[in-house]
């Protein structure tokens, strides 16, 4: 068996101890005599792990007590419905700051249930930067203040957290949730998709302040009521059972290796080696202002976007998979998520330079 390094920006790679581990219980869980996967939600064994899960990431973020994590299904896409639906009841005005792709679809749905009021938008610089605080043109009386922390498609990430003078602060964390420490005390609603930084594609986590919960408008389907959700465990249905036990070995996993303070250092020297070798060569570029830099998701270009092919073709042979830039973008990203190790990204370094030393 080898293992590549993978790229990919979502469905991204998971820690390979996972892997191993979800393979050895496969079959039989902790002498269940069944797999994971065939377990009733509402039995004593799948309670256990739902639970410990919970318990884990409410540790590794420092979850405050008046905070609920719900385990959902529909993405992050759905939460871009399912938060004016829940809080801005009545079409309220709403403040969104436009950064990147993720937030504009966040706007343009929000657009659909909400009074939206643009209090930002990079979108002239073609998204290579973020807003100054000052800069920030919030209503005042807005239902909530909605922003992506980092645009996983531009590669840019906010250096700050937005201040809100007491306004809910909502953020699709969906590419840097457990990157590194956060506040969660600075935030009223907090999610992301899981199939970046935290397990399998299905799963998608949102962590709510208690008081948010239960405002939803009386015509908004049951489905789509964080209430809902919350009053029954996020169990009123069928919840993606298999996802959240992956992502509760990743929670372990992540607290073996020393918790989020112990992920930063990693990640911050994993991008930083890799932005340094970008910008101390003439032949790749990444065009985003160094403070708004994503440690995440790293786009860059090439001098000759004919050789675009030929670099892709040569980094697969080498086993370093999924670099083609998203469709939007062009050019090159390579997603360095928590479970990409430093040896994948010291071997795409080297592979660049390598590349720009036979083509450059
Ligand atoms: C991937 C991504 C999404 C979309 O997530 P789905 O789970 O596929 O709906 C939304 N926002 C950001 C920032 C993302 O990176």
């Amino acid at each position: 068996m080898s293992r590549v390094f993978n790229f990919s920006a979502g469905p991204a790679m998971l820690p390979e101890a996972v892997l191993q581990q979800a393979q050895e219980e496969m079959l039989d869980w902790h002498g269940a005599g069944m797999s994971v996967m065939e377990m009733s939600h509402r039995g004593k064994e799948f309670m256990s792990i739902a639970e410990q899960a919970e318990a884990d990431l409410r540790s590794l973020l420092n979850v405050p007590d008046n905070y609920k994590v719900l385990f959902l299904q529909g993405g992050a896409s759905s939460q871009f419905a399912m938060i004016p639906m829940n809080l801005a009841s009545g079409k309220r005005r709403v403040d969104y700051l436009n950064t990147g792709s993720w937030s504009k679809k966040a706007i343009a749905e929000a657009k659909r249930f909400a009074d939206v009021n643009i209090a930002a938008s990079t979108e002239d610089s073609k998204f290579t930067t973020t807003p100054a605080q000052s800069e920030l043109q919030l209503s005042g009386d807005a239902a909530y203040v909605h922003y992506t922390p980092n645009e996983t498609i531009q590669g840019v990430e906010f250096p700050y957290t937005p201040e809100t003078g007491g306004v809910p602060l909502i953020a699709d964390f969906s590419s840097t949730i457990l990157s590194r420490p956060i506040d969660v005390s600075n935030y009223g609603i907090i999610y992301a998709g899981a199939q970046k930084n935290i397990g399998p594609a299905g799963l998608t986590l949102v962590i709510i302040r208690e008081d948010l919960i239960g405002q939803a408008a009386e015509e908004t389907p049951v489905m789509f009521q964080y209430a809902t959700h919350n009053d029954n465990g996020s169990m009123y249905n069928t919840p993606p059972t298999y996802g959240w036990y992956l992502a509760g070995l990743v929670f372990k996993w992540l607290q073996d290796r020393g918790g989020l303070e112990a992920m930063a250092e990693v990640n911050q020297r994993k991008s930083a080696a890799l932005y340094s070798a970008i910008d101390n060569s003439d032949f790749y570029a990444n065009p985003v202002t160094p403070e708004s830099r994503s440690w995440m998701n790293v786009p860059f270009t090439l001098a000759n976007a004919d050789l675009d092919g030929k670099f892709l073709e040569g980094a697969s042979a080498e086993g370093l998979k999924t670099l083609k830039g998203h469709r939007s973008v062009g050019g090159m990203r390579a997603s360095i998520y928590n479970a990409m190790p430093e040896e994948g990204v010291q071997a795409l370094i080297d592979y660049m330079a390598e590349f720009e030393r036979v083509n450059g």
